[in-house]
């Protein structure tokens, strides 16, 4: 008997990665770059700082012989966007998973949270998310081998709030959750899959600057494991995300912190 095995696809071994909010020297979106290129991928690093993500991935590629380009773009602004795609199209193999992991917190209380505030948090966190999608995904569908979508909330979605983020933040990540979802069920009958990761406290500069072993001390006591989470924790995951590996796993939001939300 043969059994046979539909819509599991598999990607060409020249494909592209593109991961958002890689310009931080700290941040996750490096973490990221650096595992997806020493798997193989060739990566588009792309930030609304343009020089700090040319500079990275020019280095990056010098280092690993992979194509590795910066791009800068404000993930908000569709001129944008298609502008850095049209720069893709034309340097880089076939796209076959987009990591939209540029986001901005919002340390807003309640009624400080401003129109103007919600505006440029949702544009950002959420328009931007999937700004970038559409245009990714388009690119998938035409690839024909399907593709990964990564995105990325955070528990402040599940807490309504958190150490560096309120309720604007926390509204932007419970919708990335939901445009997940929706990406998800829409896009699966391309072989496309869509999860969203659901960050704990992450040792990086997003609130400004490196953080305390006082603070870190703080944002520990309610997690099993004791300690905050290093970017390279959220690579691992995001690395199995985009994978060949992942390839039944869609529409899911998985948490990466330490323990504290178990469900
Ligand atoms: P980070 O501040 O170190 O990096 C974010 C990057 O996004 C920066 O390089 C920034 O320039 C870029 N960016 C901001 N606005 C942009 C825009 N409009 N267009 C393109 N790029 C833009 O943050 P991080 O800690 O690496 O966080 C990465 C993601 O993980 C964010 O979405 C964040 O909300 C989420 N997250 C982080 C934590 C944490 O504790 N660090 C926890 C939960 C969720």
């Amino acid at each position: 008997m043969t059994i046979e095995i539909t819509r599991i696809q598999s990607f060409p071994n020249e494909r592209t990665a593109i991961v958002t909010g890689a310009g931080a020297p700290r941040g996750i979106g490096r973490k990221v770059v650096r595992k997806l290129v020493s798997e193989g991928w060739n990566v588009v690093a792309a930030d609304i700082d343009g020089t700090a993500v040319e500079q990275f991935a020019s280095d990056l590629a010098a280092e690993s012989g992979m194509k590795v380009i910066g791009v800068g773009v404000d993930i908000s602004d569709q001129a944008a966007v298609d502008a850095a795609f049209e720069r893709i199209d034309a340097e880089m193999p076939p796209i076959a998973a987009l990591v939209n992991l540029a986001g901005i917190p919002s340390p807003h209380s309640f009624f400080e949270l401003t129109a103007e505030v919600w505006d440029r948090v949702m544009d950002v966190n959420l328009k931007g998310t999937l700004l970038m999608t559409q245009a990714a995904a388009k690119r998938m569908i035409d690839g024909g081998f399907g593709g990964r979508i990564v995105n990325t909330a955070s528990i402040t979605a599940l807490d309504g709030g958190g150490t560096f983020s309120k309720t604007g933040y926390a509204a932007a990540k419970a919708g990335v959750q939901g445009l997940t979802r929706g990406t998800a069920r829409e896009l699966g009958k391309y072989g496309i899959t869509a999860n969203v990761i659901l960050p704990g406290p992450i040792d990086t500069d997003i609130m400004g600057g490196t953080l305390t072993d006082e603070r870190k001390a703080g944002m520990s006591a309610n997690i099993p494991l004791e300690r905050v989470g290093q970017p390279e924790e959220v690579a691992g995951l995001i690395n199995f995300l985009v994978s060949e590996d992942s390839s039944f796993v869609s529409g899911t939001s998985i948490n990466v912190d330490g323990g504290k939300h178990m469900h």
